[in-house]
């Protein structure tokens, strides 16, 4: 196969329409002179998504971390929430944005989600919520974590950020829990350039995140709520609207190439891919693997660097844990004896280039360096 070095294989891109698919829908906005504040593609959008997400309710964000912040606040949350330190560093800082305290809880060694066994034993009388992540679109054991939070009446917000359009047994997994928050950002599956969305129940509750995420207005004159400014403005709408008819097809093309790369990769020694599980449909929205020193030739930094020096750009999500970053090490759930495999993941973990225009001989080239230290 010919070696190719000079061309960038980014981790992730995101896939773009032509332009000129984009400009009826600029003019548009042109012309109604609506930018922002609740305007025509924002209401279409939130229609349009609950229908192809198969949810209630859906309130649109400017990005996935004031949802995040706002769900935390939608709900009253106070004192401490359990979560997970295996993940982007926007979960635990909108605990603490809210005036809480993040408690970690350690991850399951095969889905790398918060683990449910872990959860009762941080359960103090300060707990009143927990906030899971679907980790790489992975579902989290909803049935145990639920069931924990309703015996000890908890709220749960998932962050949902990497779920986009999961299902289980042919339902949105976006429907679990209290809340559901979702990110558009620019590398995730689907994107507004910068986004994001809550998932809730009931027309009461969108009622009252919609009224957050406009600073706290009820009407005209009256503000009930220190709300924040999180509107989605016309020009991410629209193009929501646009990436929305090709998520689909997005979705089919990443799932060709995480077939590609098990297929290639799954009987590597040292190297280990994640399970598919049974009756789950994922949006293939990162392709991590495990480098395991002792079996492989090369630890996971060694890996990362021989990819790179090839301009592949491979990335070690998520290291380091939120729980090792100096801001949170502090915290007693913080320390490394108390989240040992959310630790080792972390220092295994790798994720490999994974776009729906990633082309077969790229996909070749990074499985080709792989397997050529083996
Ligand atoms: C991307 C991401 C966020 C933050 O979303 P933004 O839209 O970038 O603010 C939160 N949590 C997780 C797990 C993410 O991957």
């Amino acid at each position: 196969m010919e070696n190719d070095k000079s061309k960038i294989v980014p981790v992730t891109r995101p896939s773009l329409t032509e332009v000129k698919e984009f400009m009826p829908y600029l003019e548009k906005i042109w012309k109604s002179k609506w930018l922002t504040n609740n305007g025509q593609f924002h209401q279409q959008l939130e229609k349009e998504l609950a229908v192809f997400l198969g949810v209630e309710q859906i309130s649109l964000f400017n990005n996935g971390t004031i949802a995040l912040m706002v769900a935390l606040k939608a709900l009253d949350i106070s004192g401490e929430v359990i979560t997970t330190p295996f993940s982007f560093v926007a979960t635990a800082n909108s605990i603490v944005w809210n005036n809480c305290k993040p408690v970690f809880g350690d991850i399951d060694s095969q889905t790398f989600n918060l683990d449910p066994d872990k959860i009762e034993k941080l359960i103090t009388p300060e707990t009143t919520a927990i906030m899971p992540v679907h980790v790489y679109g992975n579902p989290c054991d909803n049935d145990e974590i639920e069931q924990i939070a309703a015996k000890n009446n908890l709220k749960v917000i998932y962050d949902a950020a990497h779920a986009f359009n999961v299902k289980k047994k042919g339902e949105s997994i976006l429907n679990w829990g209290d809340l559901s928050v979702l990110s558009f950002h620019a590398t995730k599956v689907f994107n507004t350039f910068e986004g994001g969305a809550i998932v809730c129940h009931s027309k009461e509750m969108k009622g009252k995140i919609d009224r957050l995420k406009n600073f706290g207005f009820v009407n005209e004159t009256q503000v009930n709520q220190i709300g924040i400014n999180g509107k989605m403005n016309e020009i991410q709408a629209a193009f929501g609207l646009l990436q929305l008819q090709y998520v689909e097809k997005n979705i089919k093309k990443r799932s060709k190439i995480a077939e590609l790369y098990s297929s290639q990769l799954k009987n590597v020694d040292g190297i280990t891919i994640q399970a598919e599980v049974n009756d789950i449909d994922l949006n293939y929205s990162y392709y991590p693997v495990l480098i395991d020193k002792d079996k492989y030739s090369l630890s996971r930094d060694e890996l990362y660097d021989l990819l790179k020096e090839n301009n592949i750009f491979s990335r070690r999500y998520f290291y380091p844990l939120i729980s090792n970053f100096s801001t949170y090490h502090s915290l007693p759930s913080a320390r490394i004896e108390n989240l040992p495999t959310a630790n080792k993941i972390a220092e295994k973990v790798l994720c490999l280039p994974i776009y729906p225009e990633l082309e077969d001989k790229d996909i070749g080239r990074v499985i080709e360096i792989i397997r050529s230290k083996i």
